[in-house]
């Protein structure tokens, strides 16, 4: 696992200042702003949003097809009205506090050790020792939260069967038949 110093001086190298642009919450280009969420994630957007869990996010839309009828997801993807986030209103996020880890850290994420930067204008802009740290420790906790919910996800097809003829989202909480 990288240290925290050295992704962050990766990310000075790189250089990035948010410019409140919103194209990352914004559908630019196909599924360019698809946000995957964990049910914990999913939580803290309704809370912050004060709204049903059940309104924040929708299934992620690829779908593997298994035997008897069977079609499984993993995950759930925010919620998007017209190509956008239903959590960003007027250039902010509205949930900014409770925001999912995909968004406290784009446009770099962790591929194991190695840091992938997608496009985004505010990249090449300079940013300062103590942002950039914040910066690698939230890709370094993202990528522990996102190896749990690996974890939890593969417990739970372990153990949890998805039902004959259901179209499904597997996630680290449990089977959640989404069409009988
Ligand atoms: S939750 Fe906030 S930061 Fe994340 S995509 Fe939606 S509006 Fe953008």
């Amino acid at each position: 696992m990288r240290g925290v110093d050295d992704l962050a001086d990766e990310v000075m190298k790189i250089g990035f200042a948010c410019t409140r642009c919103g194209a990352c919450c914004t559908e630019v280009s196909g599924d360019s702003n698809l946000v995957i969420v964990s049910p914990a994630e999913v939580r803290a957007v309704a809370g912050a949003a004060g709204i049903p869990a059940d309104e924040v996010a929708d299934p992620f839309p690829e779908y593997l097809d298994g035997e008897d009828g069977r079609r499984f997801t993993f995950d759930w993807c925010l919620r998007r009205e017209g190509g956008r986030c239903r959590f960003l209103g007027d250039g902010r996020c509205r949930v900014y506090a409770a925001r999912p880890w995909i968004c406290r850290t784009y446009p770099f994420m962790l591929d194991g050790d190695r840091l992938i930067v997608s496009e985004c204008p505010g990249l090449g802009r300079p940013i300062g020792r103590e942002a950039a740290v914040a910066l690698a420790r939230a890709l370094l906790d993202r990528q522990k939260a996102e190896a749990r919910e690996e974890a939890g996800i593969r417990a739970v097809m372990e153990a949890v069967p998805v039902p004959s003829g259901s179209v499904a989202v597997i996630d680290s909480e449990g089977v959640w038949v989404v069409h009988g």
